[in-house]
């Protein structure tokens, strides 16, 4: 409509002194100077008897609602002016924007703080006046789906808009349709691409839409070189002879089929030059107010925020041209709207690691190709393994077998400990040779660039992290299905948990475990404890190496065989988990134990002093603010092992770390200096 019936009041941010507005007709191309002097709506409410002398005499209500000749969407983030611009001329609607009174202001939104961006309103015509509440509403909610950005609280039937201060932008296009209101209908999939004023006998196709020629051959349409007569693509048409004919209209810059029998004509949707740009953009993607490069590299995945001047350099877009329409198609065919999750999953089925994007559910997904096949020579891992893990050598080939098929199927955690060079890293080493960039070394370093939730295996060494902080690591990652990756330069997003876990450690007591927690059969296990041994046969330099390129061809068909035979449904982690002897000592001697033991110490030691200050040159030494080790070994009754308190007292910082000789009356003690008693 080119006449607009708005409700209209005097400019007044006090919310509440808008309760009444008057009704005017105004020219479309009149709105900037009412939209900057008034406060508005496109809703005109019914005449208020009580007021209807006065001049502002209709209540804003919901239930007064009379009629609206358009509506207004008020985007207050998420979504620039351009983008906005480009979906609704592509759409075909007519409208006009005006920014807000924070646009480019820092504001706070729900409670929270927004950063200064583009605000403002969107203002859609209707075709006809809507007098039924319900198809306003409707209307509403079917041009929302273009805004996903959209508070749906602004579709009430008594909104109105604050006016715009007088140096507010304005834009406007009229070279489209208004909202049809007869036409609302259920989303359909592609909806964003479908102009809503379709001509006749006109239709859009895909660039890789196939086509068959008047020769028999079936070929993309964007190879299509030189005009040639081909059969009829509508479905509606039944050709049996080539009917219609397909080339490239250089005058368009787009594809063109047109059939002789039926007489429709149906253009490519993308330019020529749109799908070039496209090619050369296909690791560029628009997200939010940025452009992000995605790819893999060195079998790594990265996406990383670009500049535009990058941007333009890297597809060879040197005018200014070029530039624009790159970023304009960027924009319209590369946007992504949020990004919610990057899963990695570990995929032996192919020779090349790729990724993909589903653009409308921010989505990427990135599978990483298993080691290649280098040597074909099962049996030197077999033997290994059975020197390595004897009776539990099945187990250890299940789980690999799991690892190597399964995404998202947590296995058990593998706690392998003994004495330096007894083999622990080399079987952690092999395990995550598997899908090398899937594999993190994690030294308990605790920061947000949480790179680990992406991985699929992490190793962790038990002696750089304390045990507290360790088990809530432990508890982190064994219990979620998604983990949250905030890194530098990157947007946050989520990781759906694909994690197993190697702890490895040079002692017999490195978990924090509840001895309630001991599993009753291997069914439940979640745990294969595993001590290695020093007489282990000696592990030469090359010895990884053998491993490692025997290693592509192994997981193909040996592990392929177990894998294949492994009941998926068995136990709640597919397969069956021995439960050690070490495992059993390792939930008796558990840390929670030991802790008592320690405070068990301290306590007696302390009664003793209390009750009696005794004479002995131990106690003499505990009054000068030093624990010696007799002190503690005459304490230390039960099964844990006085080095085991030290090292406890050590790690709660109740004890300094390094131990000295003290002398007291002539006598010396290994002592260690008291930092604080609990
Ligand atoms: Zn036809």
């Amino acid at each position: 409509m080119e006449q607009i019936k708005l409700s209209i009041k005097q400019k007044d941010y006090e919310g509440s002194h808008n309760k009444y507005f008057k009704s005017q007709i105004v020219d479309r191309n009149d709105l900037e100077d009412f939209f900057k002097s008034n406060n508005y709506s496109l809703i005109t409410w019914k005449i208020d008897n009580k007021k209807k002398d006065k001049e502002y005499n209709r209540g804003r209500e919901d239930a007064t609602f009379e009629s609206a000749s358009g509506l207004v969407i008020d985007i207050d983030e998420n979504l620039s002016i351009k983008e906005a611009k480009y979906i609704l001329e592509k759409k075909e609607y007519n409208y006009v924007i005006i920014t807000s009174r924070n646009h480019q202001k820092d504001a706070m939104k729900k409670g929270k703080f927004s950063p200064a961006q583009d605000r403002y309103h969107i203002v859609l015509f209707f075709n006809c006046d809507v007098t039924d509440p319900d198809e306003y509403s409707s209307a509403y909610s079917f041009i929302t789906r273009l805004f996903p950005e959209v508070d749906e609280s602004c579709k009430s039937r008594d909104r109105f808009l604050f006016g715009s201060p007088e140096d507010a932008e304005y834009y406007f296009w009229f070279e489209g349709q208004d909202i049809d209101v007869d036409r609302i209908e259920p989303v359909s999939k592609d909806f964003l691409n479908t102009p809503i004023a379709e001509k006749k006998n006109v239709f859009e196709f895909d660039i890789d839409r196939e086509v068959r020629l008047g020769s028999g051959k079936v070929v993309k349409v964007k190879d299509i070189t030189t005009k040639q007569p081909c059969y009829c693509v509508r479905p509606e048409h039944y050709d049996n002879n080539p009917s219609a004919i397909v080339s490239l209209y250089e005058k368009e810059d787009k594809w063109v089929i047109h059939c002789t029998g039926c007489k429709w004509t149906g253009w490519s949707k993308l330019t020529k030059t749109e799908y070039e740009l496209n090619q050369q953009m296909q690791h560029f993607y628009y997200l939010g107010k940025d452009i992000y490069e995605m790819g893999i590299a060195e079998d790594k995945f990265f996406l990383t925020k670009n500049s535009e001047k990058n941007f333009f350099y890297t597809i060879g877009a040197e005018s200014k041209d070029k530039q624009e329409s790159a970023l304009k198609n960027l924009i319209k065919s590369r946007r992504l709207r949020t990004l919610t999750r990057v899963d990695y999953v570990g995929n032996p089925g192919i020779e090349k690691s790729y990724y993909s994007v589903d653009q409308s559910d921010g989505l990427i997904k990135v599978n990483i190709a298993a080691r290649g096949v280098d040597v074909r020579d099962n049996s030197f891992i077999e033997d290994y393994l059975q020197d390595t893990f004897g009776q539990n050598k099945d187990f250890i080939k299940q789980y690999l077998a799991m690892y190597v098929y399964t995404n998202y199927t947590q296995l058990p955690t593998l706690i392998l400990y003994g004495p330096r060079g007894c083999g622990k890293t080399t079987f952690s080493g092999l395990v995550a040779d598997i899908y090398p960039s899937l594999y993190h070394d994690w030294s308990g370093e605790s920061s947000n660039f949480s790179q680990e939730c992406e991985k699929k295996l992490l190793v962790i060494e038990e002696n750089l992290i304390d045990e507290k902080s360790q088990y809530k690591t432990l508890k982190k990652y064994t219990g979620q299905a998604f983990l949250k990756v905030n890194k530098k330069y990157q947007p946050e997003y989520m990781v759906k948990n694909n994690l197993n876990i190697i702890l490895i450690s040079n002692e017999s007591i490195p978990l924090y475990v509840e001895k309630t927690e001991k599993p009753a059969d291997p069914s439940n296990n979640q745990f294969f404890v595993w001590e290695f041994s020093s007489l282990n046969k000696t592990i030469d330099g090359t010895f990884r190496q053998k491993l490692k390129e025997r290693l592509g061809h192994y997981i193909r068909t040996e592990l392929k065989t177990v894998f294949d035979g492994i009941n998926k449904n068995y136990s709640r982690y597919g397969i069956s988990v021995p439960i050690t002897k070490y495992e059993e000592q390792l939930f008796e001697n558990n840390t929670t134990n030991i802790e008592a033991q320690a405070d068990l110490v301290l306590e007696k030691i302390a009664n003793r002093e209390n009750t009696f200050t005794p004479d002995e040159e131990e106690y003499k030494l505990y009054r000068d603010g030093y624990l010696a080790y007799t002190l503690v070994e005459y304490y230390a009754t039960g099964a844990v092992h006085p080095n085991a308190i030290i090292k406890n007292l050590k790690k709660r910082k109740i004890i300094e770390q390094g131990m000295i000789r003290k002398q007291k009356d002539k006598k010396k003690f290994n002592s260690y200096k008291i930092i604080k008693l609990p």
